[in-house]
């Protein structure tokens, strides 16, 4: 599949509808025009790929919806050059937004089949990530702390490991339920001090445990 001037019109409207949405980060927007969405579902999907909605990616998880991507991107609040920690690679499509908005992006899959496929993906296209085959609870602790952690599936809990690995100031962006999921952001607002919010309602797919299928 290729890039072609339809898909970049597609994307356009898409951040269009985004902004009627309510996103409002001017660096979020140009980077959903950017990437190209398309080429991180399967082709079959192809059609609907500048759609707001969710698709299954195979291993029985999903792309997150781009409204939910550029809210999560939008609520880490980094700009150029910071460094930000994904939770849960799966298509590779969050990450590509991210380094798209100029952050230097580290992330963890799981799923070794998800891993292998979004590595290669994500190195074809020229995006630079640094990628973990891995518990996502454990974090990245050799490259912390980061100026924002972001979980792209649903946590039963917020992992201590995470809250570790923030610099003071950095936020962590969290989908925190088991069958839906309330958004939270937990900023490290001194070493030792957390303060949480709480905004929408969403859905995800679960976060599991290592040995959890
Ligand atoms: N950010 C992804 C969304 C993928 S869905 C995208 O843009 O496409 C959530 C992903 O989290 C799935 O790929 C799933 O395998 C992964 N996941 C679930 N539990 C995890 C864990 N404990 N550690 C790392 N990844 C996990």
């Amino acid at each position: 599949m290729k890039d072609l001037p339809r898909h970049i019109g597609l994307r356009n409207l898409l951040a269009d509808l985004l902004v009627e949405k309510g996103i409002e980060n001017e660096n979020v927007l140009q980077a959903i025009r950017k990437v190209p969405r398309h080429l991180f579902m399967e082709s079959s999907f192809e059609q609907r790929a500048y759609l707001d909605n969710a698709f299954p990616i195979g291993a029985g998880q999903t792309i997150s919806q781009p409204y939910t991507v550029a809210y999560q991107s939008e609520l880490l609040g980094v700009t150029e050059g910071q460094k930000v920690l994904e939770i849960g690679t799966g298509s590779g499509y969050q990450a590509a937004v991210l380094c798209a908005m100029g952050v230097k992006v580290y992330s963890i899959e799981r799923q070794k089949e998800l891993f292998d496929h979004s590595s290669a993906l994500l190195r074809s296209l020229g995006y630079s990530i640094i990628q973990k085959y891995g518990d996502g609870y454990k974090g990245m602790p050799a490259f912390a702390p980061f100026d924002g952690i972001v979980v792209t599936a649903g946590a039963p809990l917020i992992p201590k490991a995470l809250m570790a690995q923030l610099k003071v100031g950095g936020r962590l962006i969290i989908p925190v339920g088991v069958d839906s999921q309330i958004m939270t952001v937990v900023t490290r607002v001194s070493e030792k001090k957390f303060t949480k919010s709480e905004k929408g309602a969403f859905k995800f797919v679960p976060m599991l445990k290592e040995k959890e299928r």
